[in-house]
């Protein structure tokens, strides 16, 4: 009874022995226009701020980006890699997944919050009170220039990250907009296991695969000195020391080694980058099917 409905009603389909030519060639027609359509939409020249100029800005924000990242970091001894490591690592981080996510990227912040590692030579602090303003007004000179979508990629932790999201409470109510903070090494904890098989640290051997692939020139493993200069965090309140002894804390006694090995850097950036990048796309999917601040 089914089949003669179907059979009734779309005779073409069912009743024709040969295929419908013209049919399939209008479907493959649309099916390549469609494979051709991001080529079609516009893209800005750069999506830096720091390098587009005002009037290409306007064409863009906000009615065709409306997403911006930020990333944000500090200055702080990392072991055998860079001390800016924090801000080098949300900066590559931004520049891979900006395109994909249609997103322009704010200039990083350099300067943060550092906590424990502030005495080593090189290190910066800004204090907590500063950094809470001075990341409020970012944030409202974001909305005021319309992004709907801040995405702060954060390559720090400690007190920074509760301000962070402090911040984003505060502001994302007041300004209407929606703000996102990304801690990169918790949100790629199960990269680390897959990679290096443990758990990661501080200028670990997670931390130091994602800056080694950013920039191998500047990696010195000829200076890492293996456990003297390595330090597990202690597990709850067992012990508190300032200045923090090593400059690479381990998340877990045993574990989080820096490896310096090119491969797994290659493989842990690609992997870390697609995690926090498929994050990014299903927290603003879910805020547009929400209805959000729109
Ligand atoms: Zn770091």
């Amino acid at each position: 009874m089914l089949a003669s409905y179907f059979l009734n009603r779309y005779p073409a389909i069912t009743a024709k022995p040969s295929p419908n030519l013209p049919a399939m060639k209008k479907y493959l027609s649309i099916v390549v226009f469609l494979l051709y359509v991001p080529a079609l939409i516009a893209q800005p020249t750069t999506r830096e701020m720091n390098l587009i100029n005002w009037m290409e800005f306007a064409e863009f924000v906000p009615d065709q980006i409306n997403t911006v990242l930020l990333p944000v970091g500090t200055l702080e001894p990392h072991g055998a890699i860079p001390n800016g490591s924090d801000n080098l690592a949300p900066e590559a981080m931004a520049a891979e997944l900006a395109g994909d996510l249609n997103a322009m990227i704010a200039p990083t912040l350099n300067y943060g919050v550092t906590g424990s590692l502030k005495a080593y030579p090189g290190a910066f602090a800004i204090s907590e009170e500063s950094y809470h303003m001075f990341v409020g007004d970012i944030i409202r000179g974001m909305s005021q220039n319309k992004f709907k979508n801040i995405i702060i990629l954060n390559g720090h932790g400690g007190p920074q990250t509760a301000i962070l999201q402090d911040v984003a409470l505060e502001l994302s109510e007041e300004l209407r907009v929606r703000i996102l903070v990304i801690n990169w090494w918790s949100v790629a904890s199960d990269d680390t296991f897959a990679v290096f098989g443990e758990n990661g640290g501080h200028a670990g051997n997670n931390e130091t695969a994602y800056v080694q692939a950013i920039v191998p020139d500047h990696i010195h493993p000829d200076r890492y000195t293996g456990a003297n200069m390595t330090t597990p965090y202690p597990s709850g309140s067992t012990w508190y020391a300032y200045p923090f002894p090593s400059s690479i804390g381990l998340y877990e006694a045993g574990q989080g080694y820096p490896t310096f090995d090119e491969q797994q850097a290659m493989d842990y950036f690609e992997a870390v980058n697609a995690r926090v990048g498929s994050l990014i796309e299903d927290v603003i999917a879910k805020w547009e099917l929400a209805g959000l601040y729109e």
